[in-house]
This record gives structure tokens, C-alpha cells and sequence, in this order.
């Protein structure tokens, strides 16, 4: 078993969870090479929500300044009725309560920066191979093979390769994405193309909660002149040929965009009725199941973002948990010992994840009760399954966690070492 800091981590897939987690590693001292199917010229659409658990970790990632500058900072969503009264209001982030507002970014622009962080560290990343299968593990290390027939080998292999994980497969085969039952419909639209009701102070983000469920709208650029508009429904499930033929089919979008449009407020009926149809987008809620384990039986495969645990986006921490996931991975792996080796400190690490995870996951239940349609939400309210504000600062458990620390204190107690924490020097 290892019981020393590993001096070589592949890292699959150069997403969000992969690259957080090569420059964690680096800021530890640590090398690592990142394998990634997609050239990088491929770019992506749409933003992402981030909330202070999040920021904080690109903050000390030496990134959150640049993406601040570039994305729309806020601190709530508004919850709204029919009739436009504001019924809740749910922090995604706030200054006084969680040293951070919550930001809403390209993902496209969060991508390049930690990009240009790679690059900058000179972390190597290797594009256009596509992981195959693991072909052994031992105490001497993981030896793994691309579909073009090519091999590598690491001390330690990491799959972050997303919701459909090929690396999941040799630690819970079998295991497949399930999905909600529910499709999100979503479009870019321009602000001056909403009608505001008047005399009414109107702040963005919101969410309205009318008859059909709710209906979201999220500036997300610089000035918030841009906003996503968008809302979610019941919709049978499609293989990928069915989900790219909805996508394809903008009638069958706008109509199915546009049901019921009759029972939505009049700004809803004006987004409704201003959709850019190019910039429809659909996002079908598939989760991964709840996993036995998060690494191989030898531990030296192990799975983490949304490989791990894809959970649906009501809170807006899908990117972010895998954040936390790369960062507290990076804090362990350096401090193996011989009182510390490897398969205690990824169960350690698992359990540890997996207990916040667990809590996400019935907050994102909770959130997304309150975005059914009417008839469904009220019977849900009645039985205390949807979310209500409490006192101020109720979502300090998750905004305020200092994962980093929770996870060096554990450390200290099991190998009577105080460690001091990288100070960026
Ligand atoms: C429309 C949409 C909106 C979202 N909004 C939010 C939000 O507001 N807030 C939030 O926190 N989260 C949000 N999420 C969730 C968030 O995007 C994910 O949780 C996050 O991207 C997961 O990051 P990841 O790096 O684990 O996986 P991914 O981002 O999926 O990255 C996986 C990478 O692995 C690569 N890869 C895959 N297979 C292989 C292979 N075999 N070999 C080599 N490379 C491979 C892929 O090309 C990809 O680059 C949203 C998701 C969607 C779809």
C-alpha cells in the first residue's frame, strides 16, 4: 500500500474537477499530467452559478479576482407567485453572511482561466486521447491504456471525466447515470426584451412560481444585460440520438418552451414570446446513483466530480462540489506516511465527501420541490419538503466550509503532525 506522497497522478478528462485538481496538486507540490478527449479549441456554452464554498477555493487557487471581474455578482434569488409578490429569497452567496457573492460566469470563460493557470504552472496536458481501460494496478503503480492503442503509467490514476465516466467503469461497473424524469429548456435573452411590471422593484435573479412550476431568469454576463432564461419539465426519457433530435427540432423546443404560456405572468410571456431560438438549449437531469466507493480496490483508481456523483443543478453546486472533492484530494495526497497510507486516507476522504455530498443532494430535493407545478409544490410545502428561508445564514454549513482545514485537522490527529497551510508564497 502507498504510504508515501505519490510523485506521479494522471488525471482523466480536463474539465472543471481535472484541471482544479492539477493546480491544487502543483500548489502541494505535486505533479501531475492531464489526459483530455476534446481539443481545446472546442468551446462551450451557457454559465455556471457559483456560490462562496466555490469561490473560496478558486480564490486561494489565486483565480478569483479574475473571474469575479468577468462574471455577474449577487447575492439572492428572489422567489416570486403569480402575482409577482416576493415570497423567499435563497442565497446563493452574500458578502456579510459568506465572505463571498455568488457568481454567475461563462463557463467558457472559468475554463480558460484555469487553463491559462495550467499552462502557466506548466502542468502538461495531453488533448485528443480518449482513456480506454485500466490494464493493472499494483504496489507499483496503475498502468492504463488509450483507444488509440497507447499505455501510460502513474503512481495514482483520476478519473474526472465527467457524468458518463469511462474510468467509473472499472471501480462500479455496471453503474449508469439515471435520469430524473425532468428536462430543463433554456435560452439567452436580451433584458430589454422583458416586460417588467411596473411600480414593482425587480431584482435578478428570479425565480417565479406559478402554476406550471417555475420559470428562472439569471443575468449572466458582466452587466447583466444578457439573462438566462429558462424552465423545466416532465419529459420521457430519450437515448442521445432522441435528446440531439429535440435539440434539433425548434418547433417541437418553442412548443414544448411554450406550454401553458397562458398561465405564466406577463414577463414570462415576454421572454416566451422573445426566444432567440440559436441559443435554445436543453439539459436533461440525469444523476449517477449513490456510489459504494469512490476509488478501486487497490485505491489507486479513484473517481471524483461529477464521475463521482452527478447531482441534479436546483442549488447550483454540481461544479462546485467537484471543487471540493480536487482540492481536498490534493491536501491528502501529500501528507501519505506510514501512519497515513493511502487506503486510510481515500476512505477517510470518500466518507468525508460523500457526507456532504448526502446533504447537497436533499437541499437540491428541497429546492426542486419548490419549482413543481403548483398542485404537486403545495402538497410537498404541506409536508415540510420544500425549501423556506430560516434565520439568516442557514446555508453556513455548505458557503462556509473550510474543507482544506477540516481535512489537515484530520490529518494532524491521526499522525500527531501539524501541518501549516500553503500560504501562496
Ligand atoms: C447546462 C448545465 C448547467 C450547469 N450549471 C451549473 C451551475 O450553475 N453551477 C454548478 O455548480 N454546476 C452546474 N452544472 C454542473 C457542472 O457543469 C458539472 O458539475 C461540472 O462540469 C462537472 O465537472 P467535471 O470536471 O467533474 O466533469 P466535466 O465538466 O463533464 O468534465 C469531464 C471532462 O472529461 C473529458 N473526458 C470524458 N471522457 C473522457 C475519456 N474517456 N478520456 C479523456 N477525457 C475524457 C471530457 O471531455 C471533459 O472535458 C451545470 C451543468 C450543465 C450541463
Amino acid at each position: 500500500m502507498l504510504s508515501a506522497p505519490p510523485s506521479r497522478v494522471a488525471i482523466i478528462g480536463s474539465g472543471l474537477s481535472g484541471l482544479t485538481l492539477a493546480i491544487a496538486l502543483h500548489r502541494q507540490g505535486i505533479a501531475s499530467t492531464l489526459y483530455e478527449l476534446r481539443e481545446p479549441t472546442v468551446s462551450t456554452s451557457g454559465a455556471l452559478m457559483l456560490s462562496p464554498n466555490a469561490l473560496r477555493i478558486l480564490d486561494k487557487l489565486g483565480l478569483y479576482e479574475r473571474l469575479s471581474a468577468q462574471g455577474y455578482n449577487f447575492e439572492t434569488i428572489a422567489f416570486k407567485n403569480h402575482e409577482q409578490i416576493t415570497t423567499d429569497r435563497y442565497y446563493l452567496g452574500g458578502k456579510k453572511l459568506y465572505q463571498y457573492k455568488a457568481l454567475r460566469v461563462y463557463r467558457q470563460v472559468l475554463l480558460t482561466e484555469l487553463r491559462a493557470m495550467v499552462k502557466k504552472l506548466q502542468i502538461p496536458v495531453i488533448y485528443g486521447v480518449k482513456f480506454s481501460h485500466v490494464i493493472s494496478e499494483d504496489e507499483n503503480g496503475v498502468i492504463f491504456a488509450f483507444t488509440d492503442g497507447t499505455r501510460a503509467t502513474a503512481d495514482i490514476l483520476v478519473g474526472a471525466d465527467g457524468i458518463h465516466s469511462t474510468v467509473r467503469k472499472y471501480i462500479a461497473p455496471g453503474v449508469k447515470p439515471k435520469y430524473s424524469g425532468q428536462v430543463a429548456i433554456t435560452c439567452a435573452i436580451q433584458k430589454s426584451k422583458l416586460e417588467f411590471p411596473e411600480r414593482i422593484d425587480y431584482p435578478m435573479p428570479v425565480a417565479i412560481h406559478g402554476k406550471n412550476g417555475a420559470f428562472v431568469m439569471a443575468p449572466q454576463d458582466v452587466d447583466g444585460s444578457e439573462v438566462l432564461a429558462g424552465t423545466q419539465r416532465a419529459y420521457p426519457e430519450q437515448d442521445r440520438a432522441g435528446w440531439d433530435a429535440l435539440l434539433a427540432d425548434k418547433d417541437q423546443l418553442l412548443s414544448l418552451f411554450r406550454t401553458n404560456i397562458q398561465d405564466w405572468p406577463p414577463i414570462v410571456q415576454s421572454a416566451l414570446n422573445n426566444i432567440p431560438e440559436e441559443t435554445m438549449a436543453i439539459w436533461p437531469y440525469y444523476v449517477v446513483p449513490k456510489l459504494e466507493r469512490w476509488f478501486s480496490p487497490g485505491k489507486r483508481v479513484i473517481i471524483l466530480g461529477d464521475a463521482a456523483h452527478a447531482i441534479p443543478p436546483t442549488a447550483g453546486q454540481g461544479a462546485s462540489q467537484g471543487f471540493e472533492d480536487s482540492f481536498t484530494l490534493a491536501a491528502l495526497l501529500p501528507r501519505l506516511a506510514a501512519n497515513l497510507p493511502l487506503d486510510k486516507a481515500v476512505t477517510y476522504w470518500k466518507d468525508m465527501r460523500q457526507d456532504r455530498v448526502d446533504k447537497v443532494v436533499s437541499l437540491t430535493l428541497q429546492l426542486n420541490n419548490t419549482r413543481l407545478p403548483q398542485a404537486e409544490r403545495e402538497k410537498l410545502a404541506a409536508e415540510g419538503q420544500t425549501w423556506q428561508s430560516g434565520d439568516s445564514g442557514e446555508l453556513g454549513w455548505l458557503y462556509n466550509a473550510q474543507v482544506e482545514e477540516d481535512v489537515l485537522a484530520w490529518v494532524k490527529a491521526e499522525t500527531k503532525i501539524s501541518w501549516t497551510f500553503y500560504d501562496g508564497a
